[in-house]
């Protein structure tokens, strides 16, 4: 059964991006570089329109480093300014992100003026730690109070940049059931939305088509690769928890224990350096999907 989510106050969110739009000059996008497709928001480009937009892959020292060249790669060639990938909470390269704005802005009306900036991405992308990552310098110089910078929505990291933040939610939209599956090990998705058994199956089966040496290193089952990629997706799970001790009296399997700790290793790169999809995989999916 796919994944399905549709919160019903994402057009208060439309709204306000679009209101917000007006005096923007570039938007960040910010993509889960683990899942770099199906974390983006269609709606997104839509709203944006021709503003300049610089895509960021964060989390990617939670990235498989092979596939994100992959995917920089496919950006490349699809946009004219490529993507950036990040881990958001090292400052360095973060700041480098405010350079590639104002590269992307240069000629823009006036020029006395600061530049604007909005930071879009689903929930759980790291948009929060970005910002935080960037704003930190200025608090630390300034003494400024974080509650004071917390609650307003524009943050001036510099007296020529301005940055905000998403009005409102920019829930994910889900429009092929496997990125629904990927959003929800991700953890984007509220959790009454699926269900952890299925998703936590979805995405042992992603890994050990693409990382069975991994689930090996981690969950120490005794098999080689080759038996855990040809194991049935359940069966694998049962290992999994009795091998981590999610075992009921009588010594059934809890299932449902067992999920969330293959989630909650996902989420943490417990596992190792993942990603779910590449390029080639994310397209074909997108025209399955156009078929039905
Ligand atoms: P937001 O909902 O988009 O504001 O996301 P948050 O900034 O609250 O981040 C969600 C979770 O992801 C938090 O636990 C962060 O610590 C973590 N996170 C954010 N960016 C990164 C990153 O680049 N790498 C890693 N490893 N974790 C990150």
């Amino acid at each position: 059964m796919a994944i399905q989510w549709f919160p019903g106050h994402m057009h208060l969110t439309q709204k306000t991006i679009t209101e917000r739009l007006k005096d923007i000059d570039v938007v960040i996008e910010l993509l889960d570089a683990r899942l770099p497709g199906s974390s983006a928001n269609p709606l997104l480009a839509q709203l944006t329109g021709s503003k300049p937009k610089l895509k960021v892959l964060n989390k990617q020292d939670l990235a498989d480093p092979e596939r994100t060249a992959l995917w920089l790669a496919w950006y490349q060639a699809q946009t004219a300014t490529g993507a950036i990938p990040l881990d958001a909470s090292d400052t360095a390269p973060a700041r480098k992100l405010i350079d590639a704005c104002r590269a992307l802005a240069p000629l823009r009306r006036g020029m006395q003026r600061p530049l604007r900036v909005l930071i879009c991405g689903i929930p759980n992308v790291g948009k929060s730690t970005l910002i935080n990552t960037l704003s930190a310098k200025r608090q630390a110089k300034t003494g400024d109070e974080a509650g004071v910078t917390k609650i307003e929505q524009r943050i001036t990291l510099e007296d020529d940049f301005y940055l905000w933040d998403t009005p409102g939610m920019l829930w994910p939209r889900i429009i092929v059931p496997e990125s629904g599956f990927h959003l929800a090990a991700s953890g984007a998705v509220g959790r009454n939305a699926y269900d952890e058994e299925l998703v936590a199956l979805e995405l042992l089966g992603r890994l050990q088509a693409a990382y069975a040496p991994l689930l090996e290193a981690r969950y120490r089952l005794g098999s080689t690769p080759e038996q855990i990629a040809a194991m049935p997706d359940h069966e694998l799970l049962d290992a999994i928890g009795r091998k981590r001790g999610a075992v009921m009296s009588g010594g059934r399997i809890n299932v449902q224990k067992a999920a969330e700790l293959v989630l909650t290793d996902f989420r943490s790169g417990a596992i190792g350096r993942i990603t779910l999809e590449t390029p080639p995989q994310f397209e074909a999916w997108l025209k399955a999907g156009k078929a039905v």
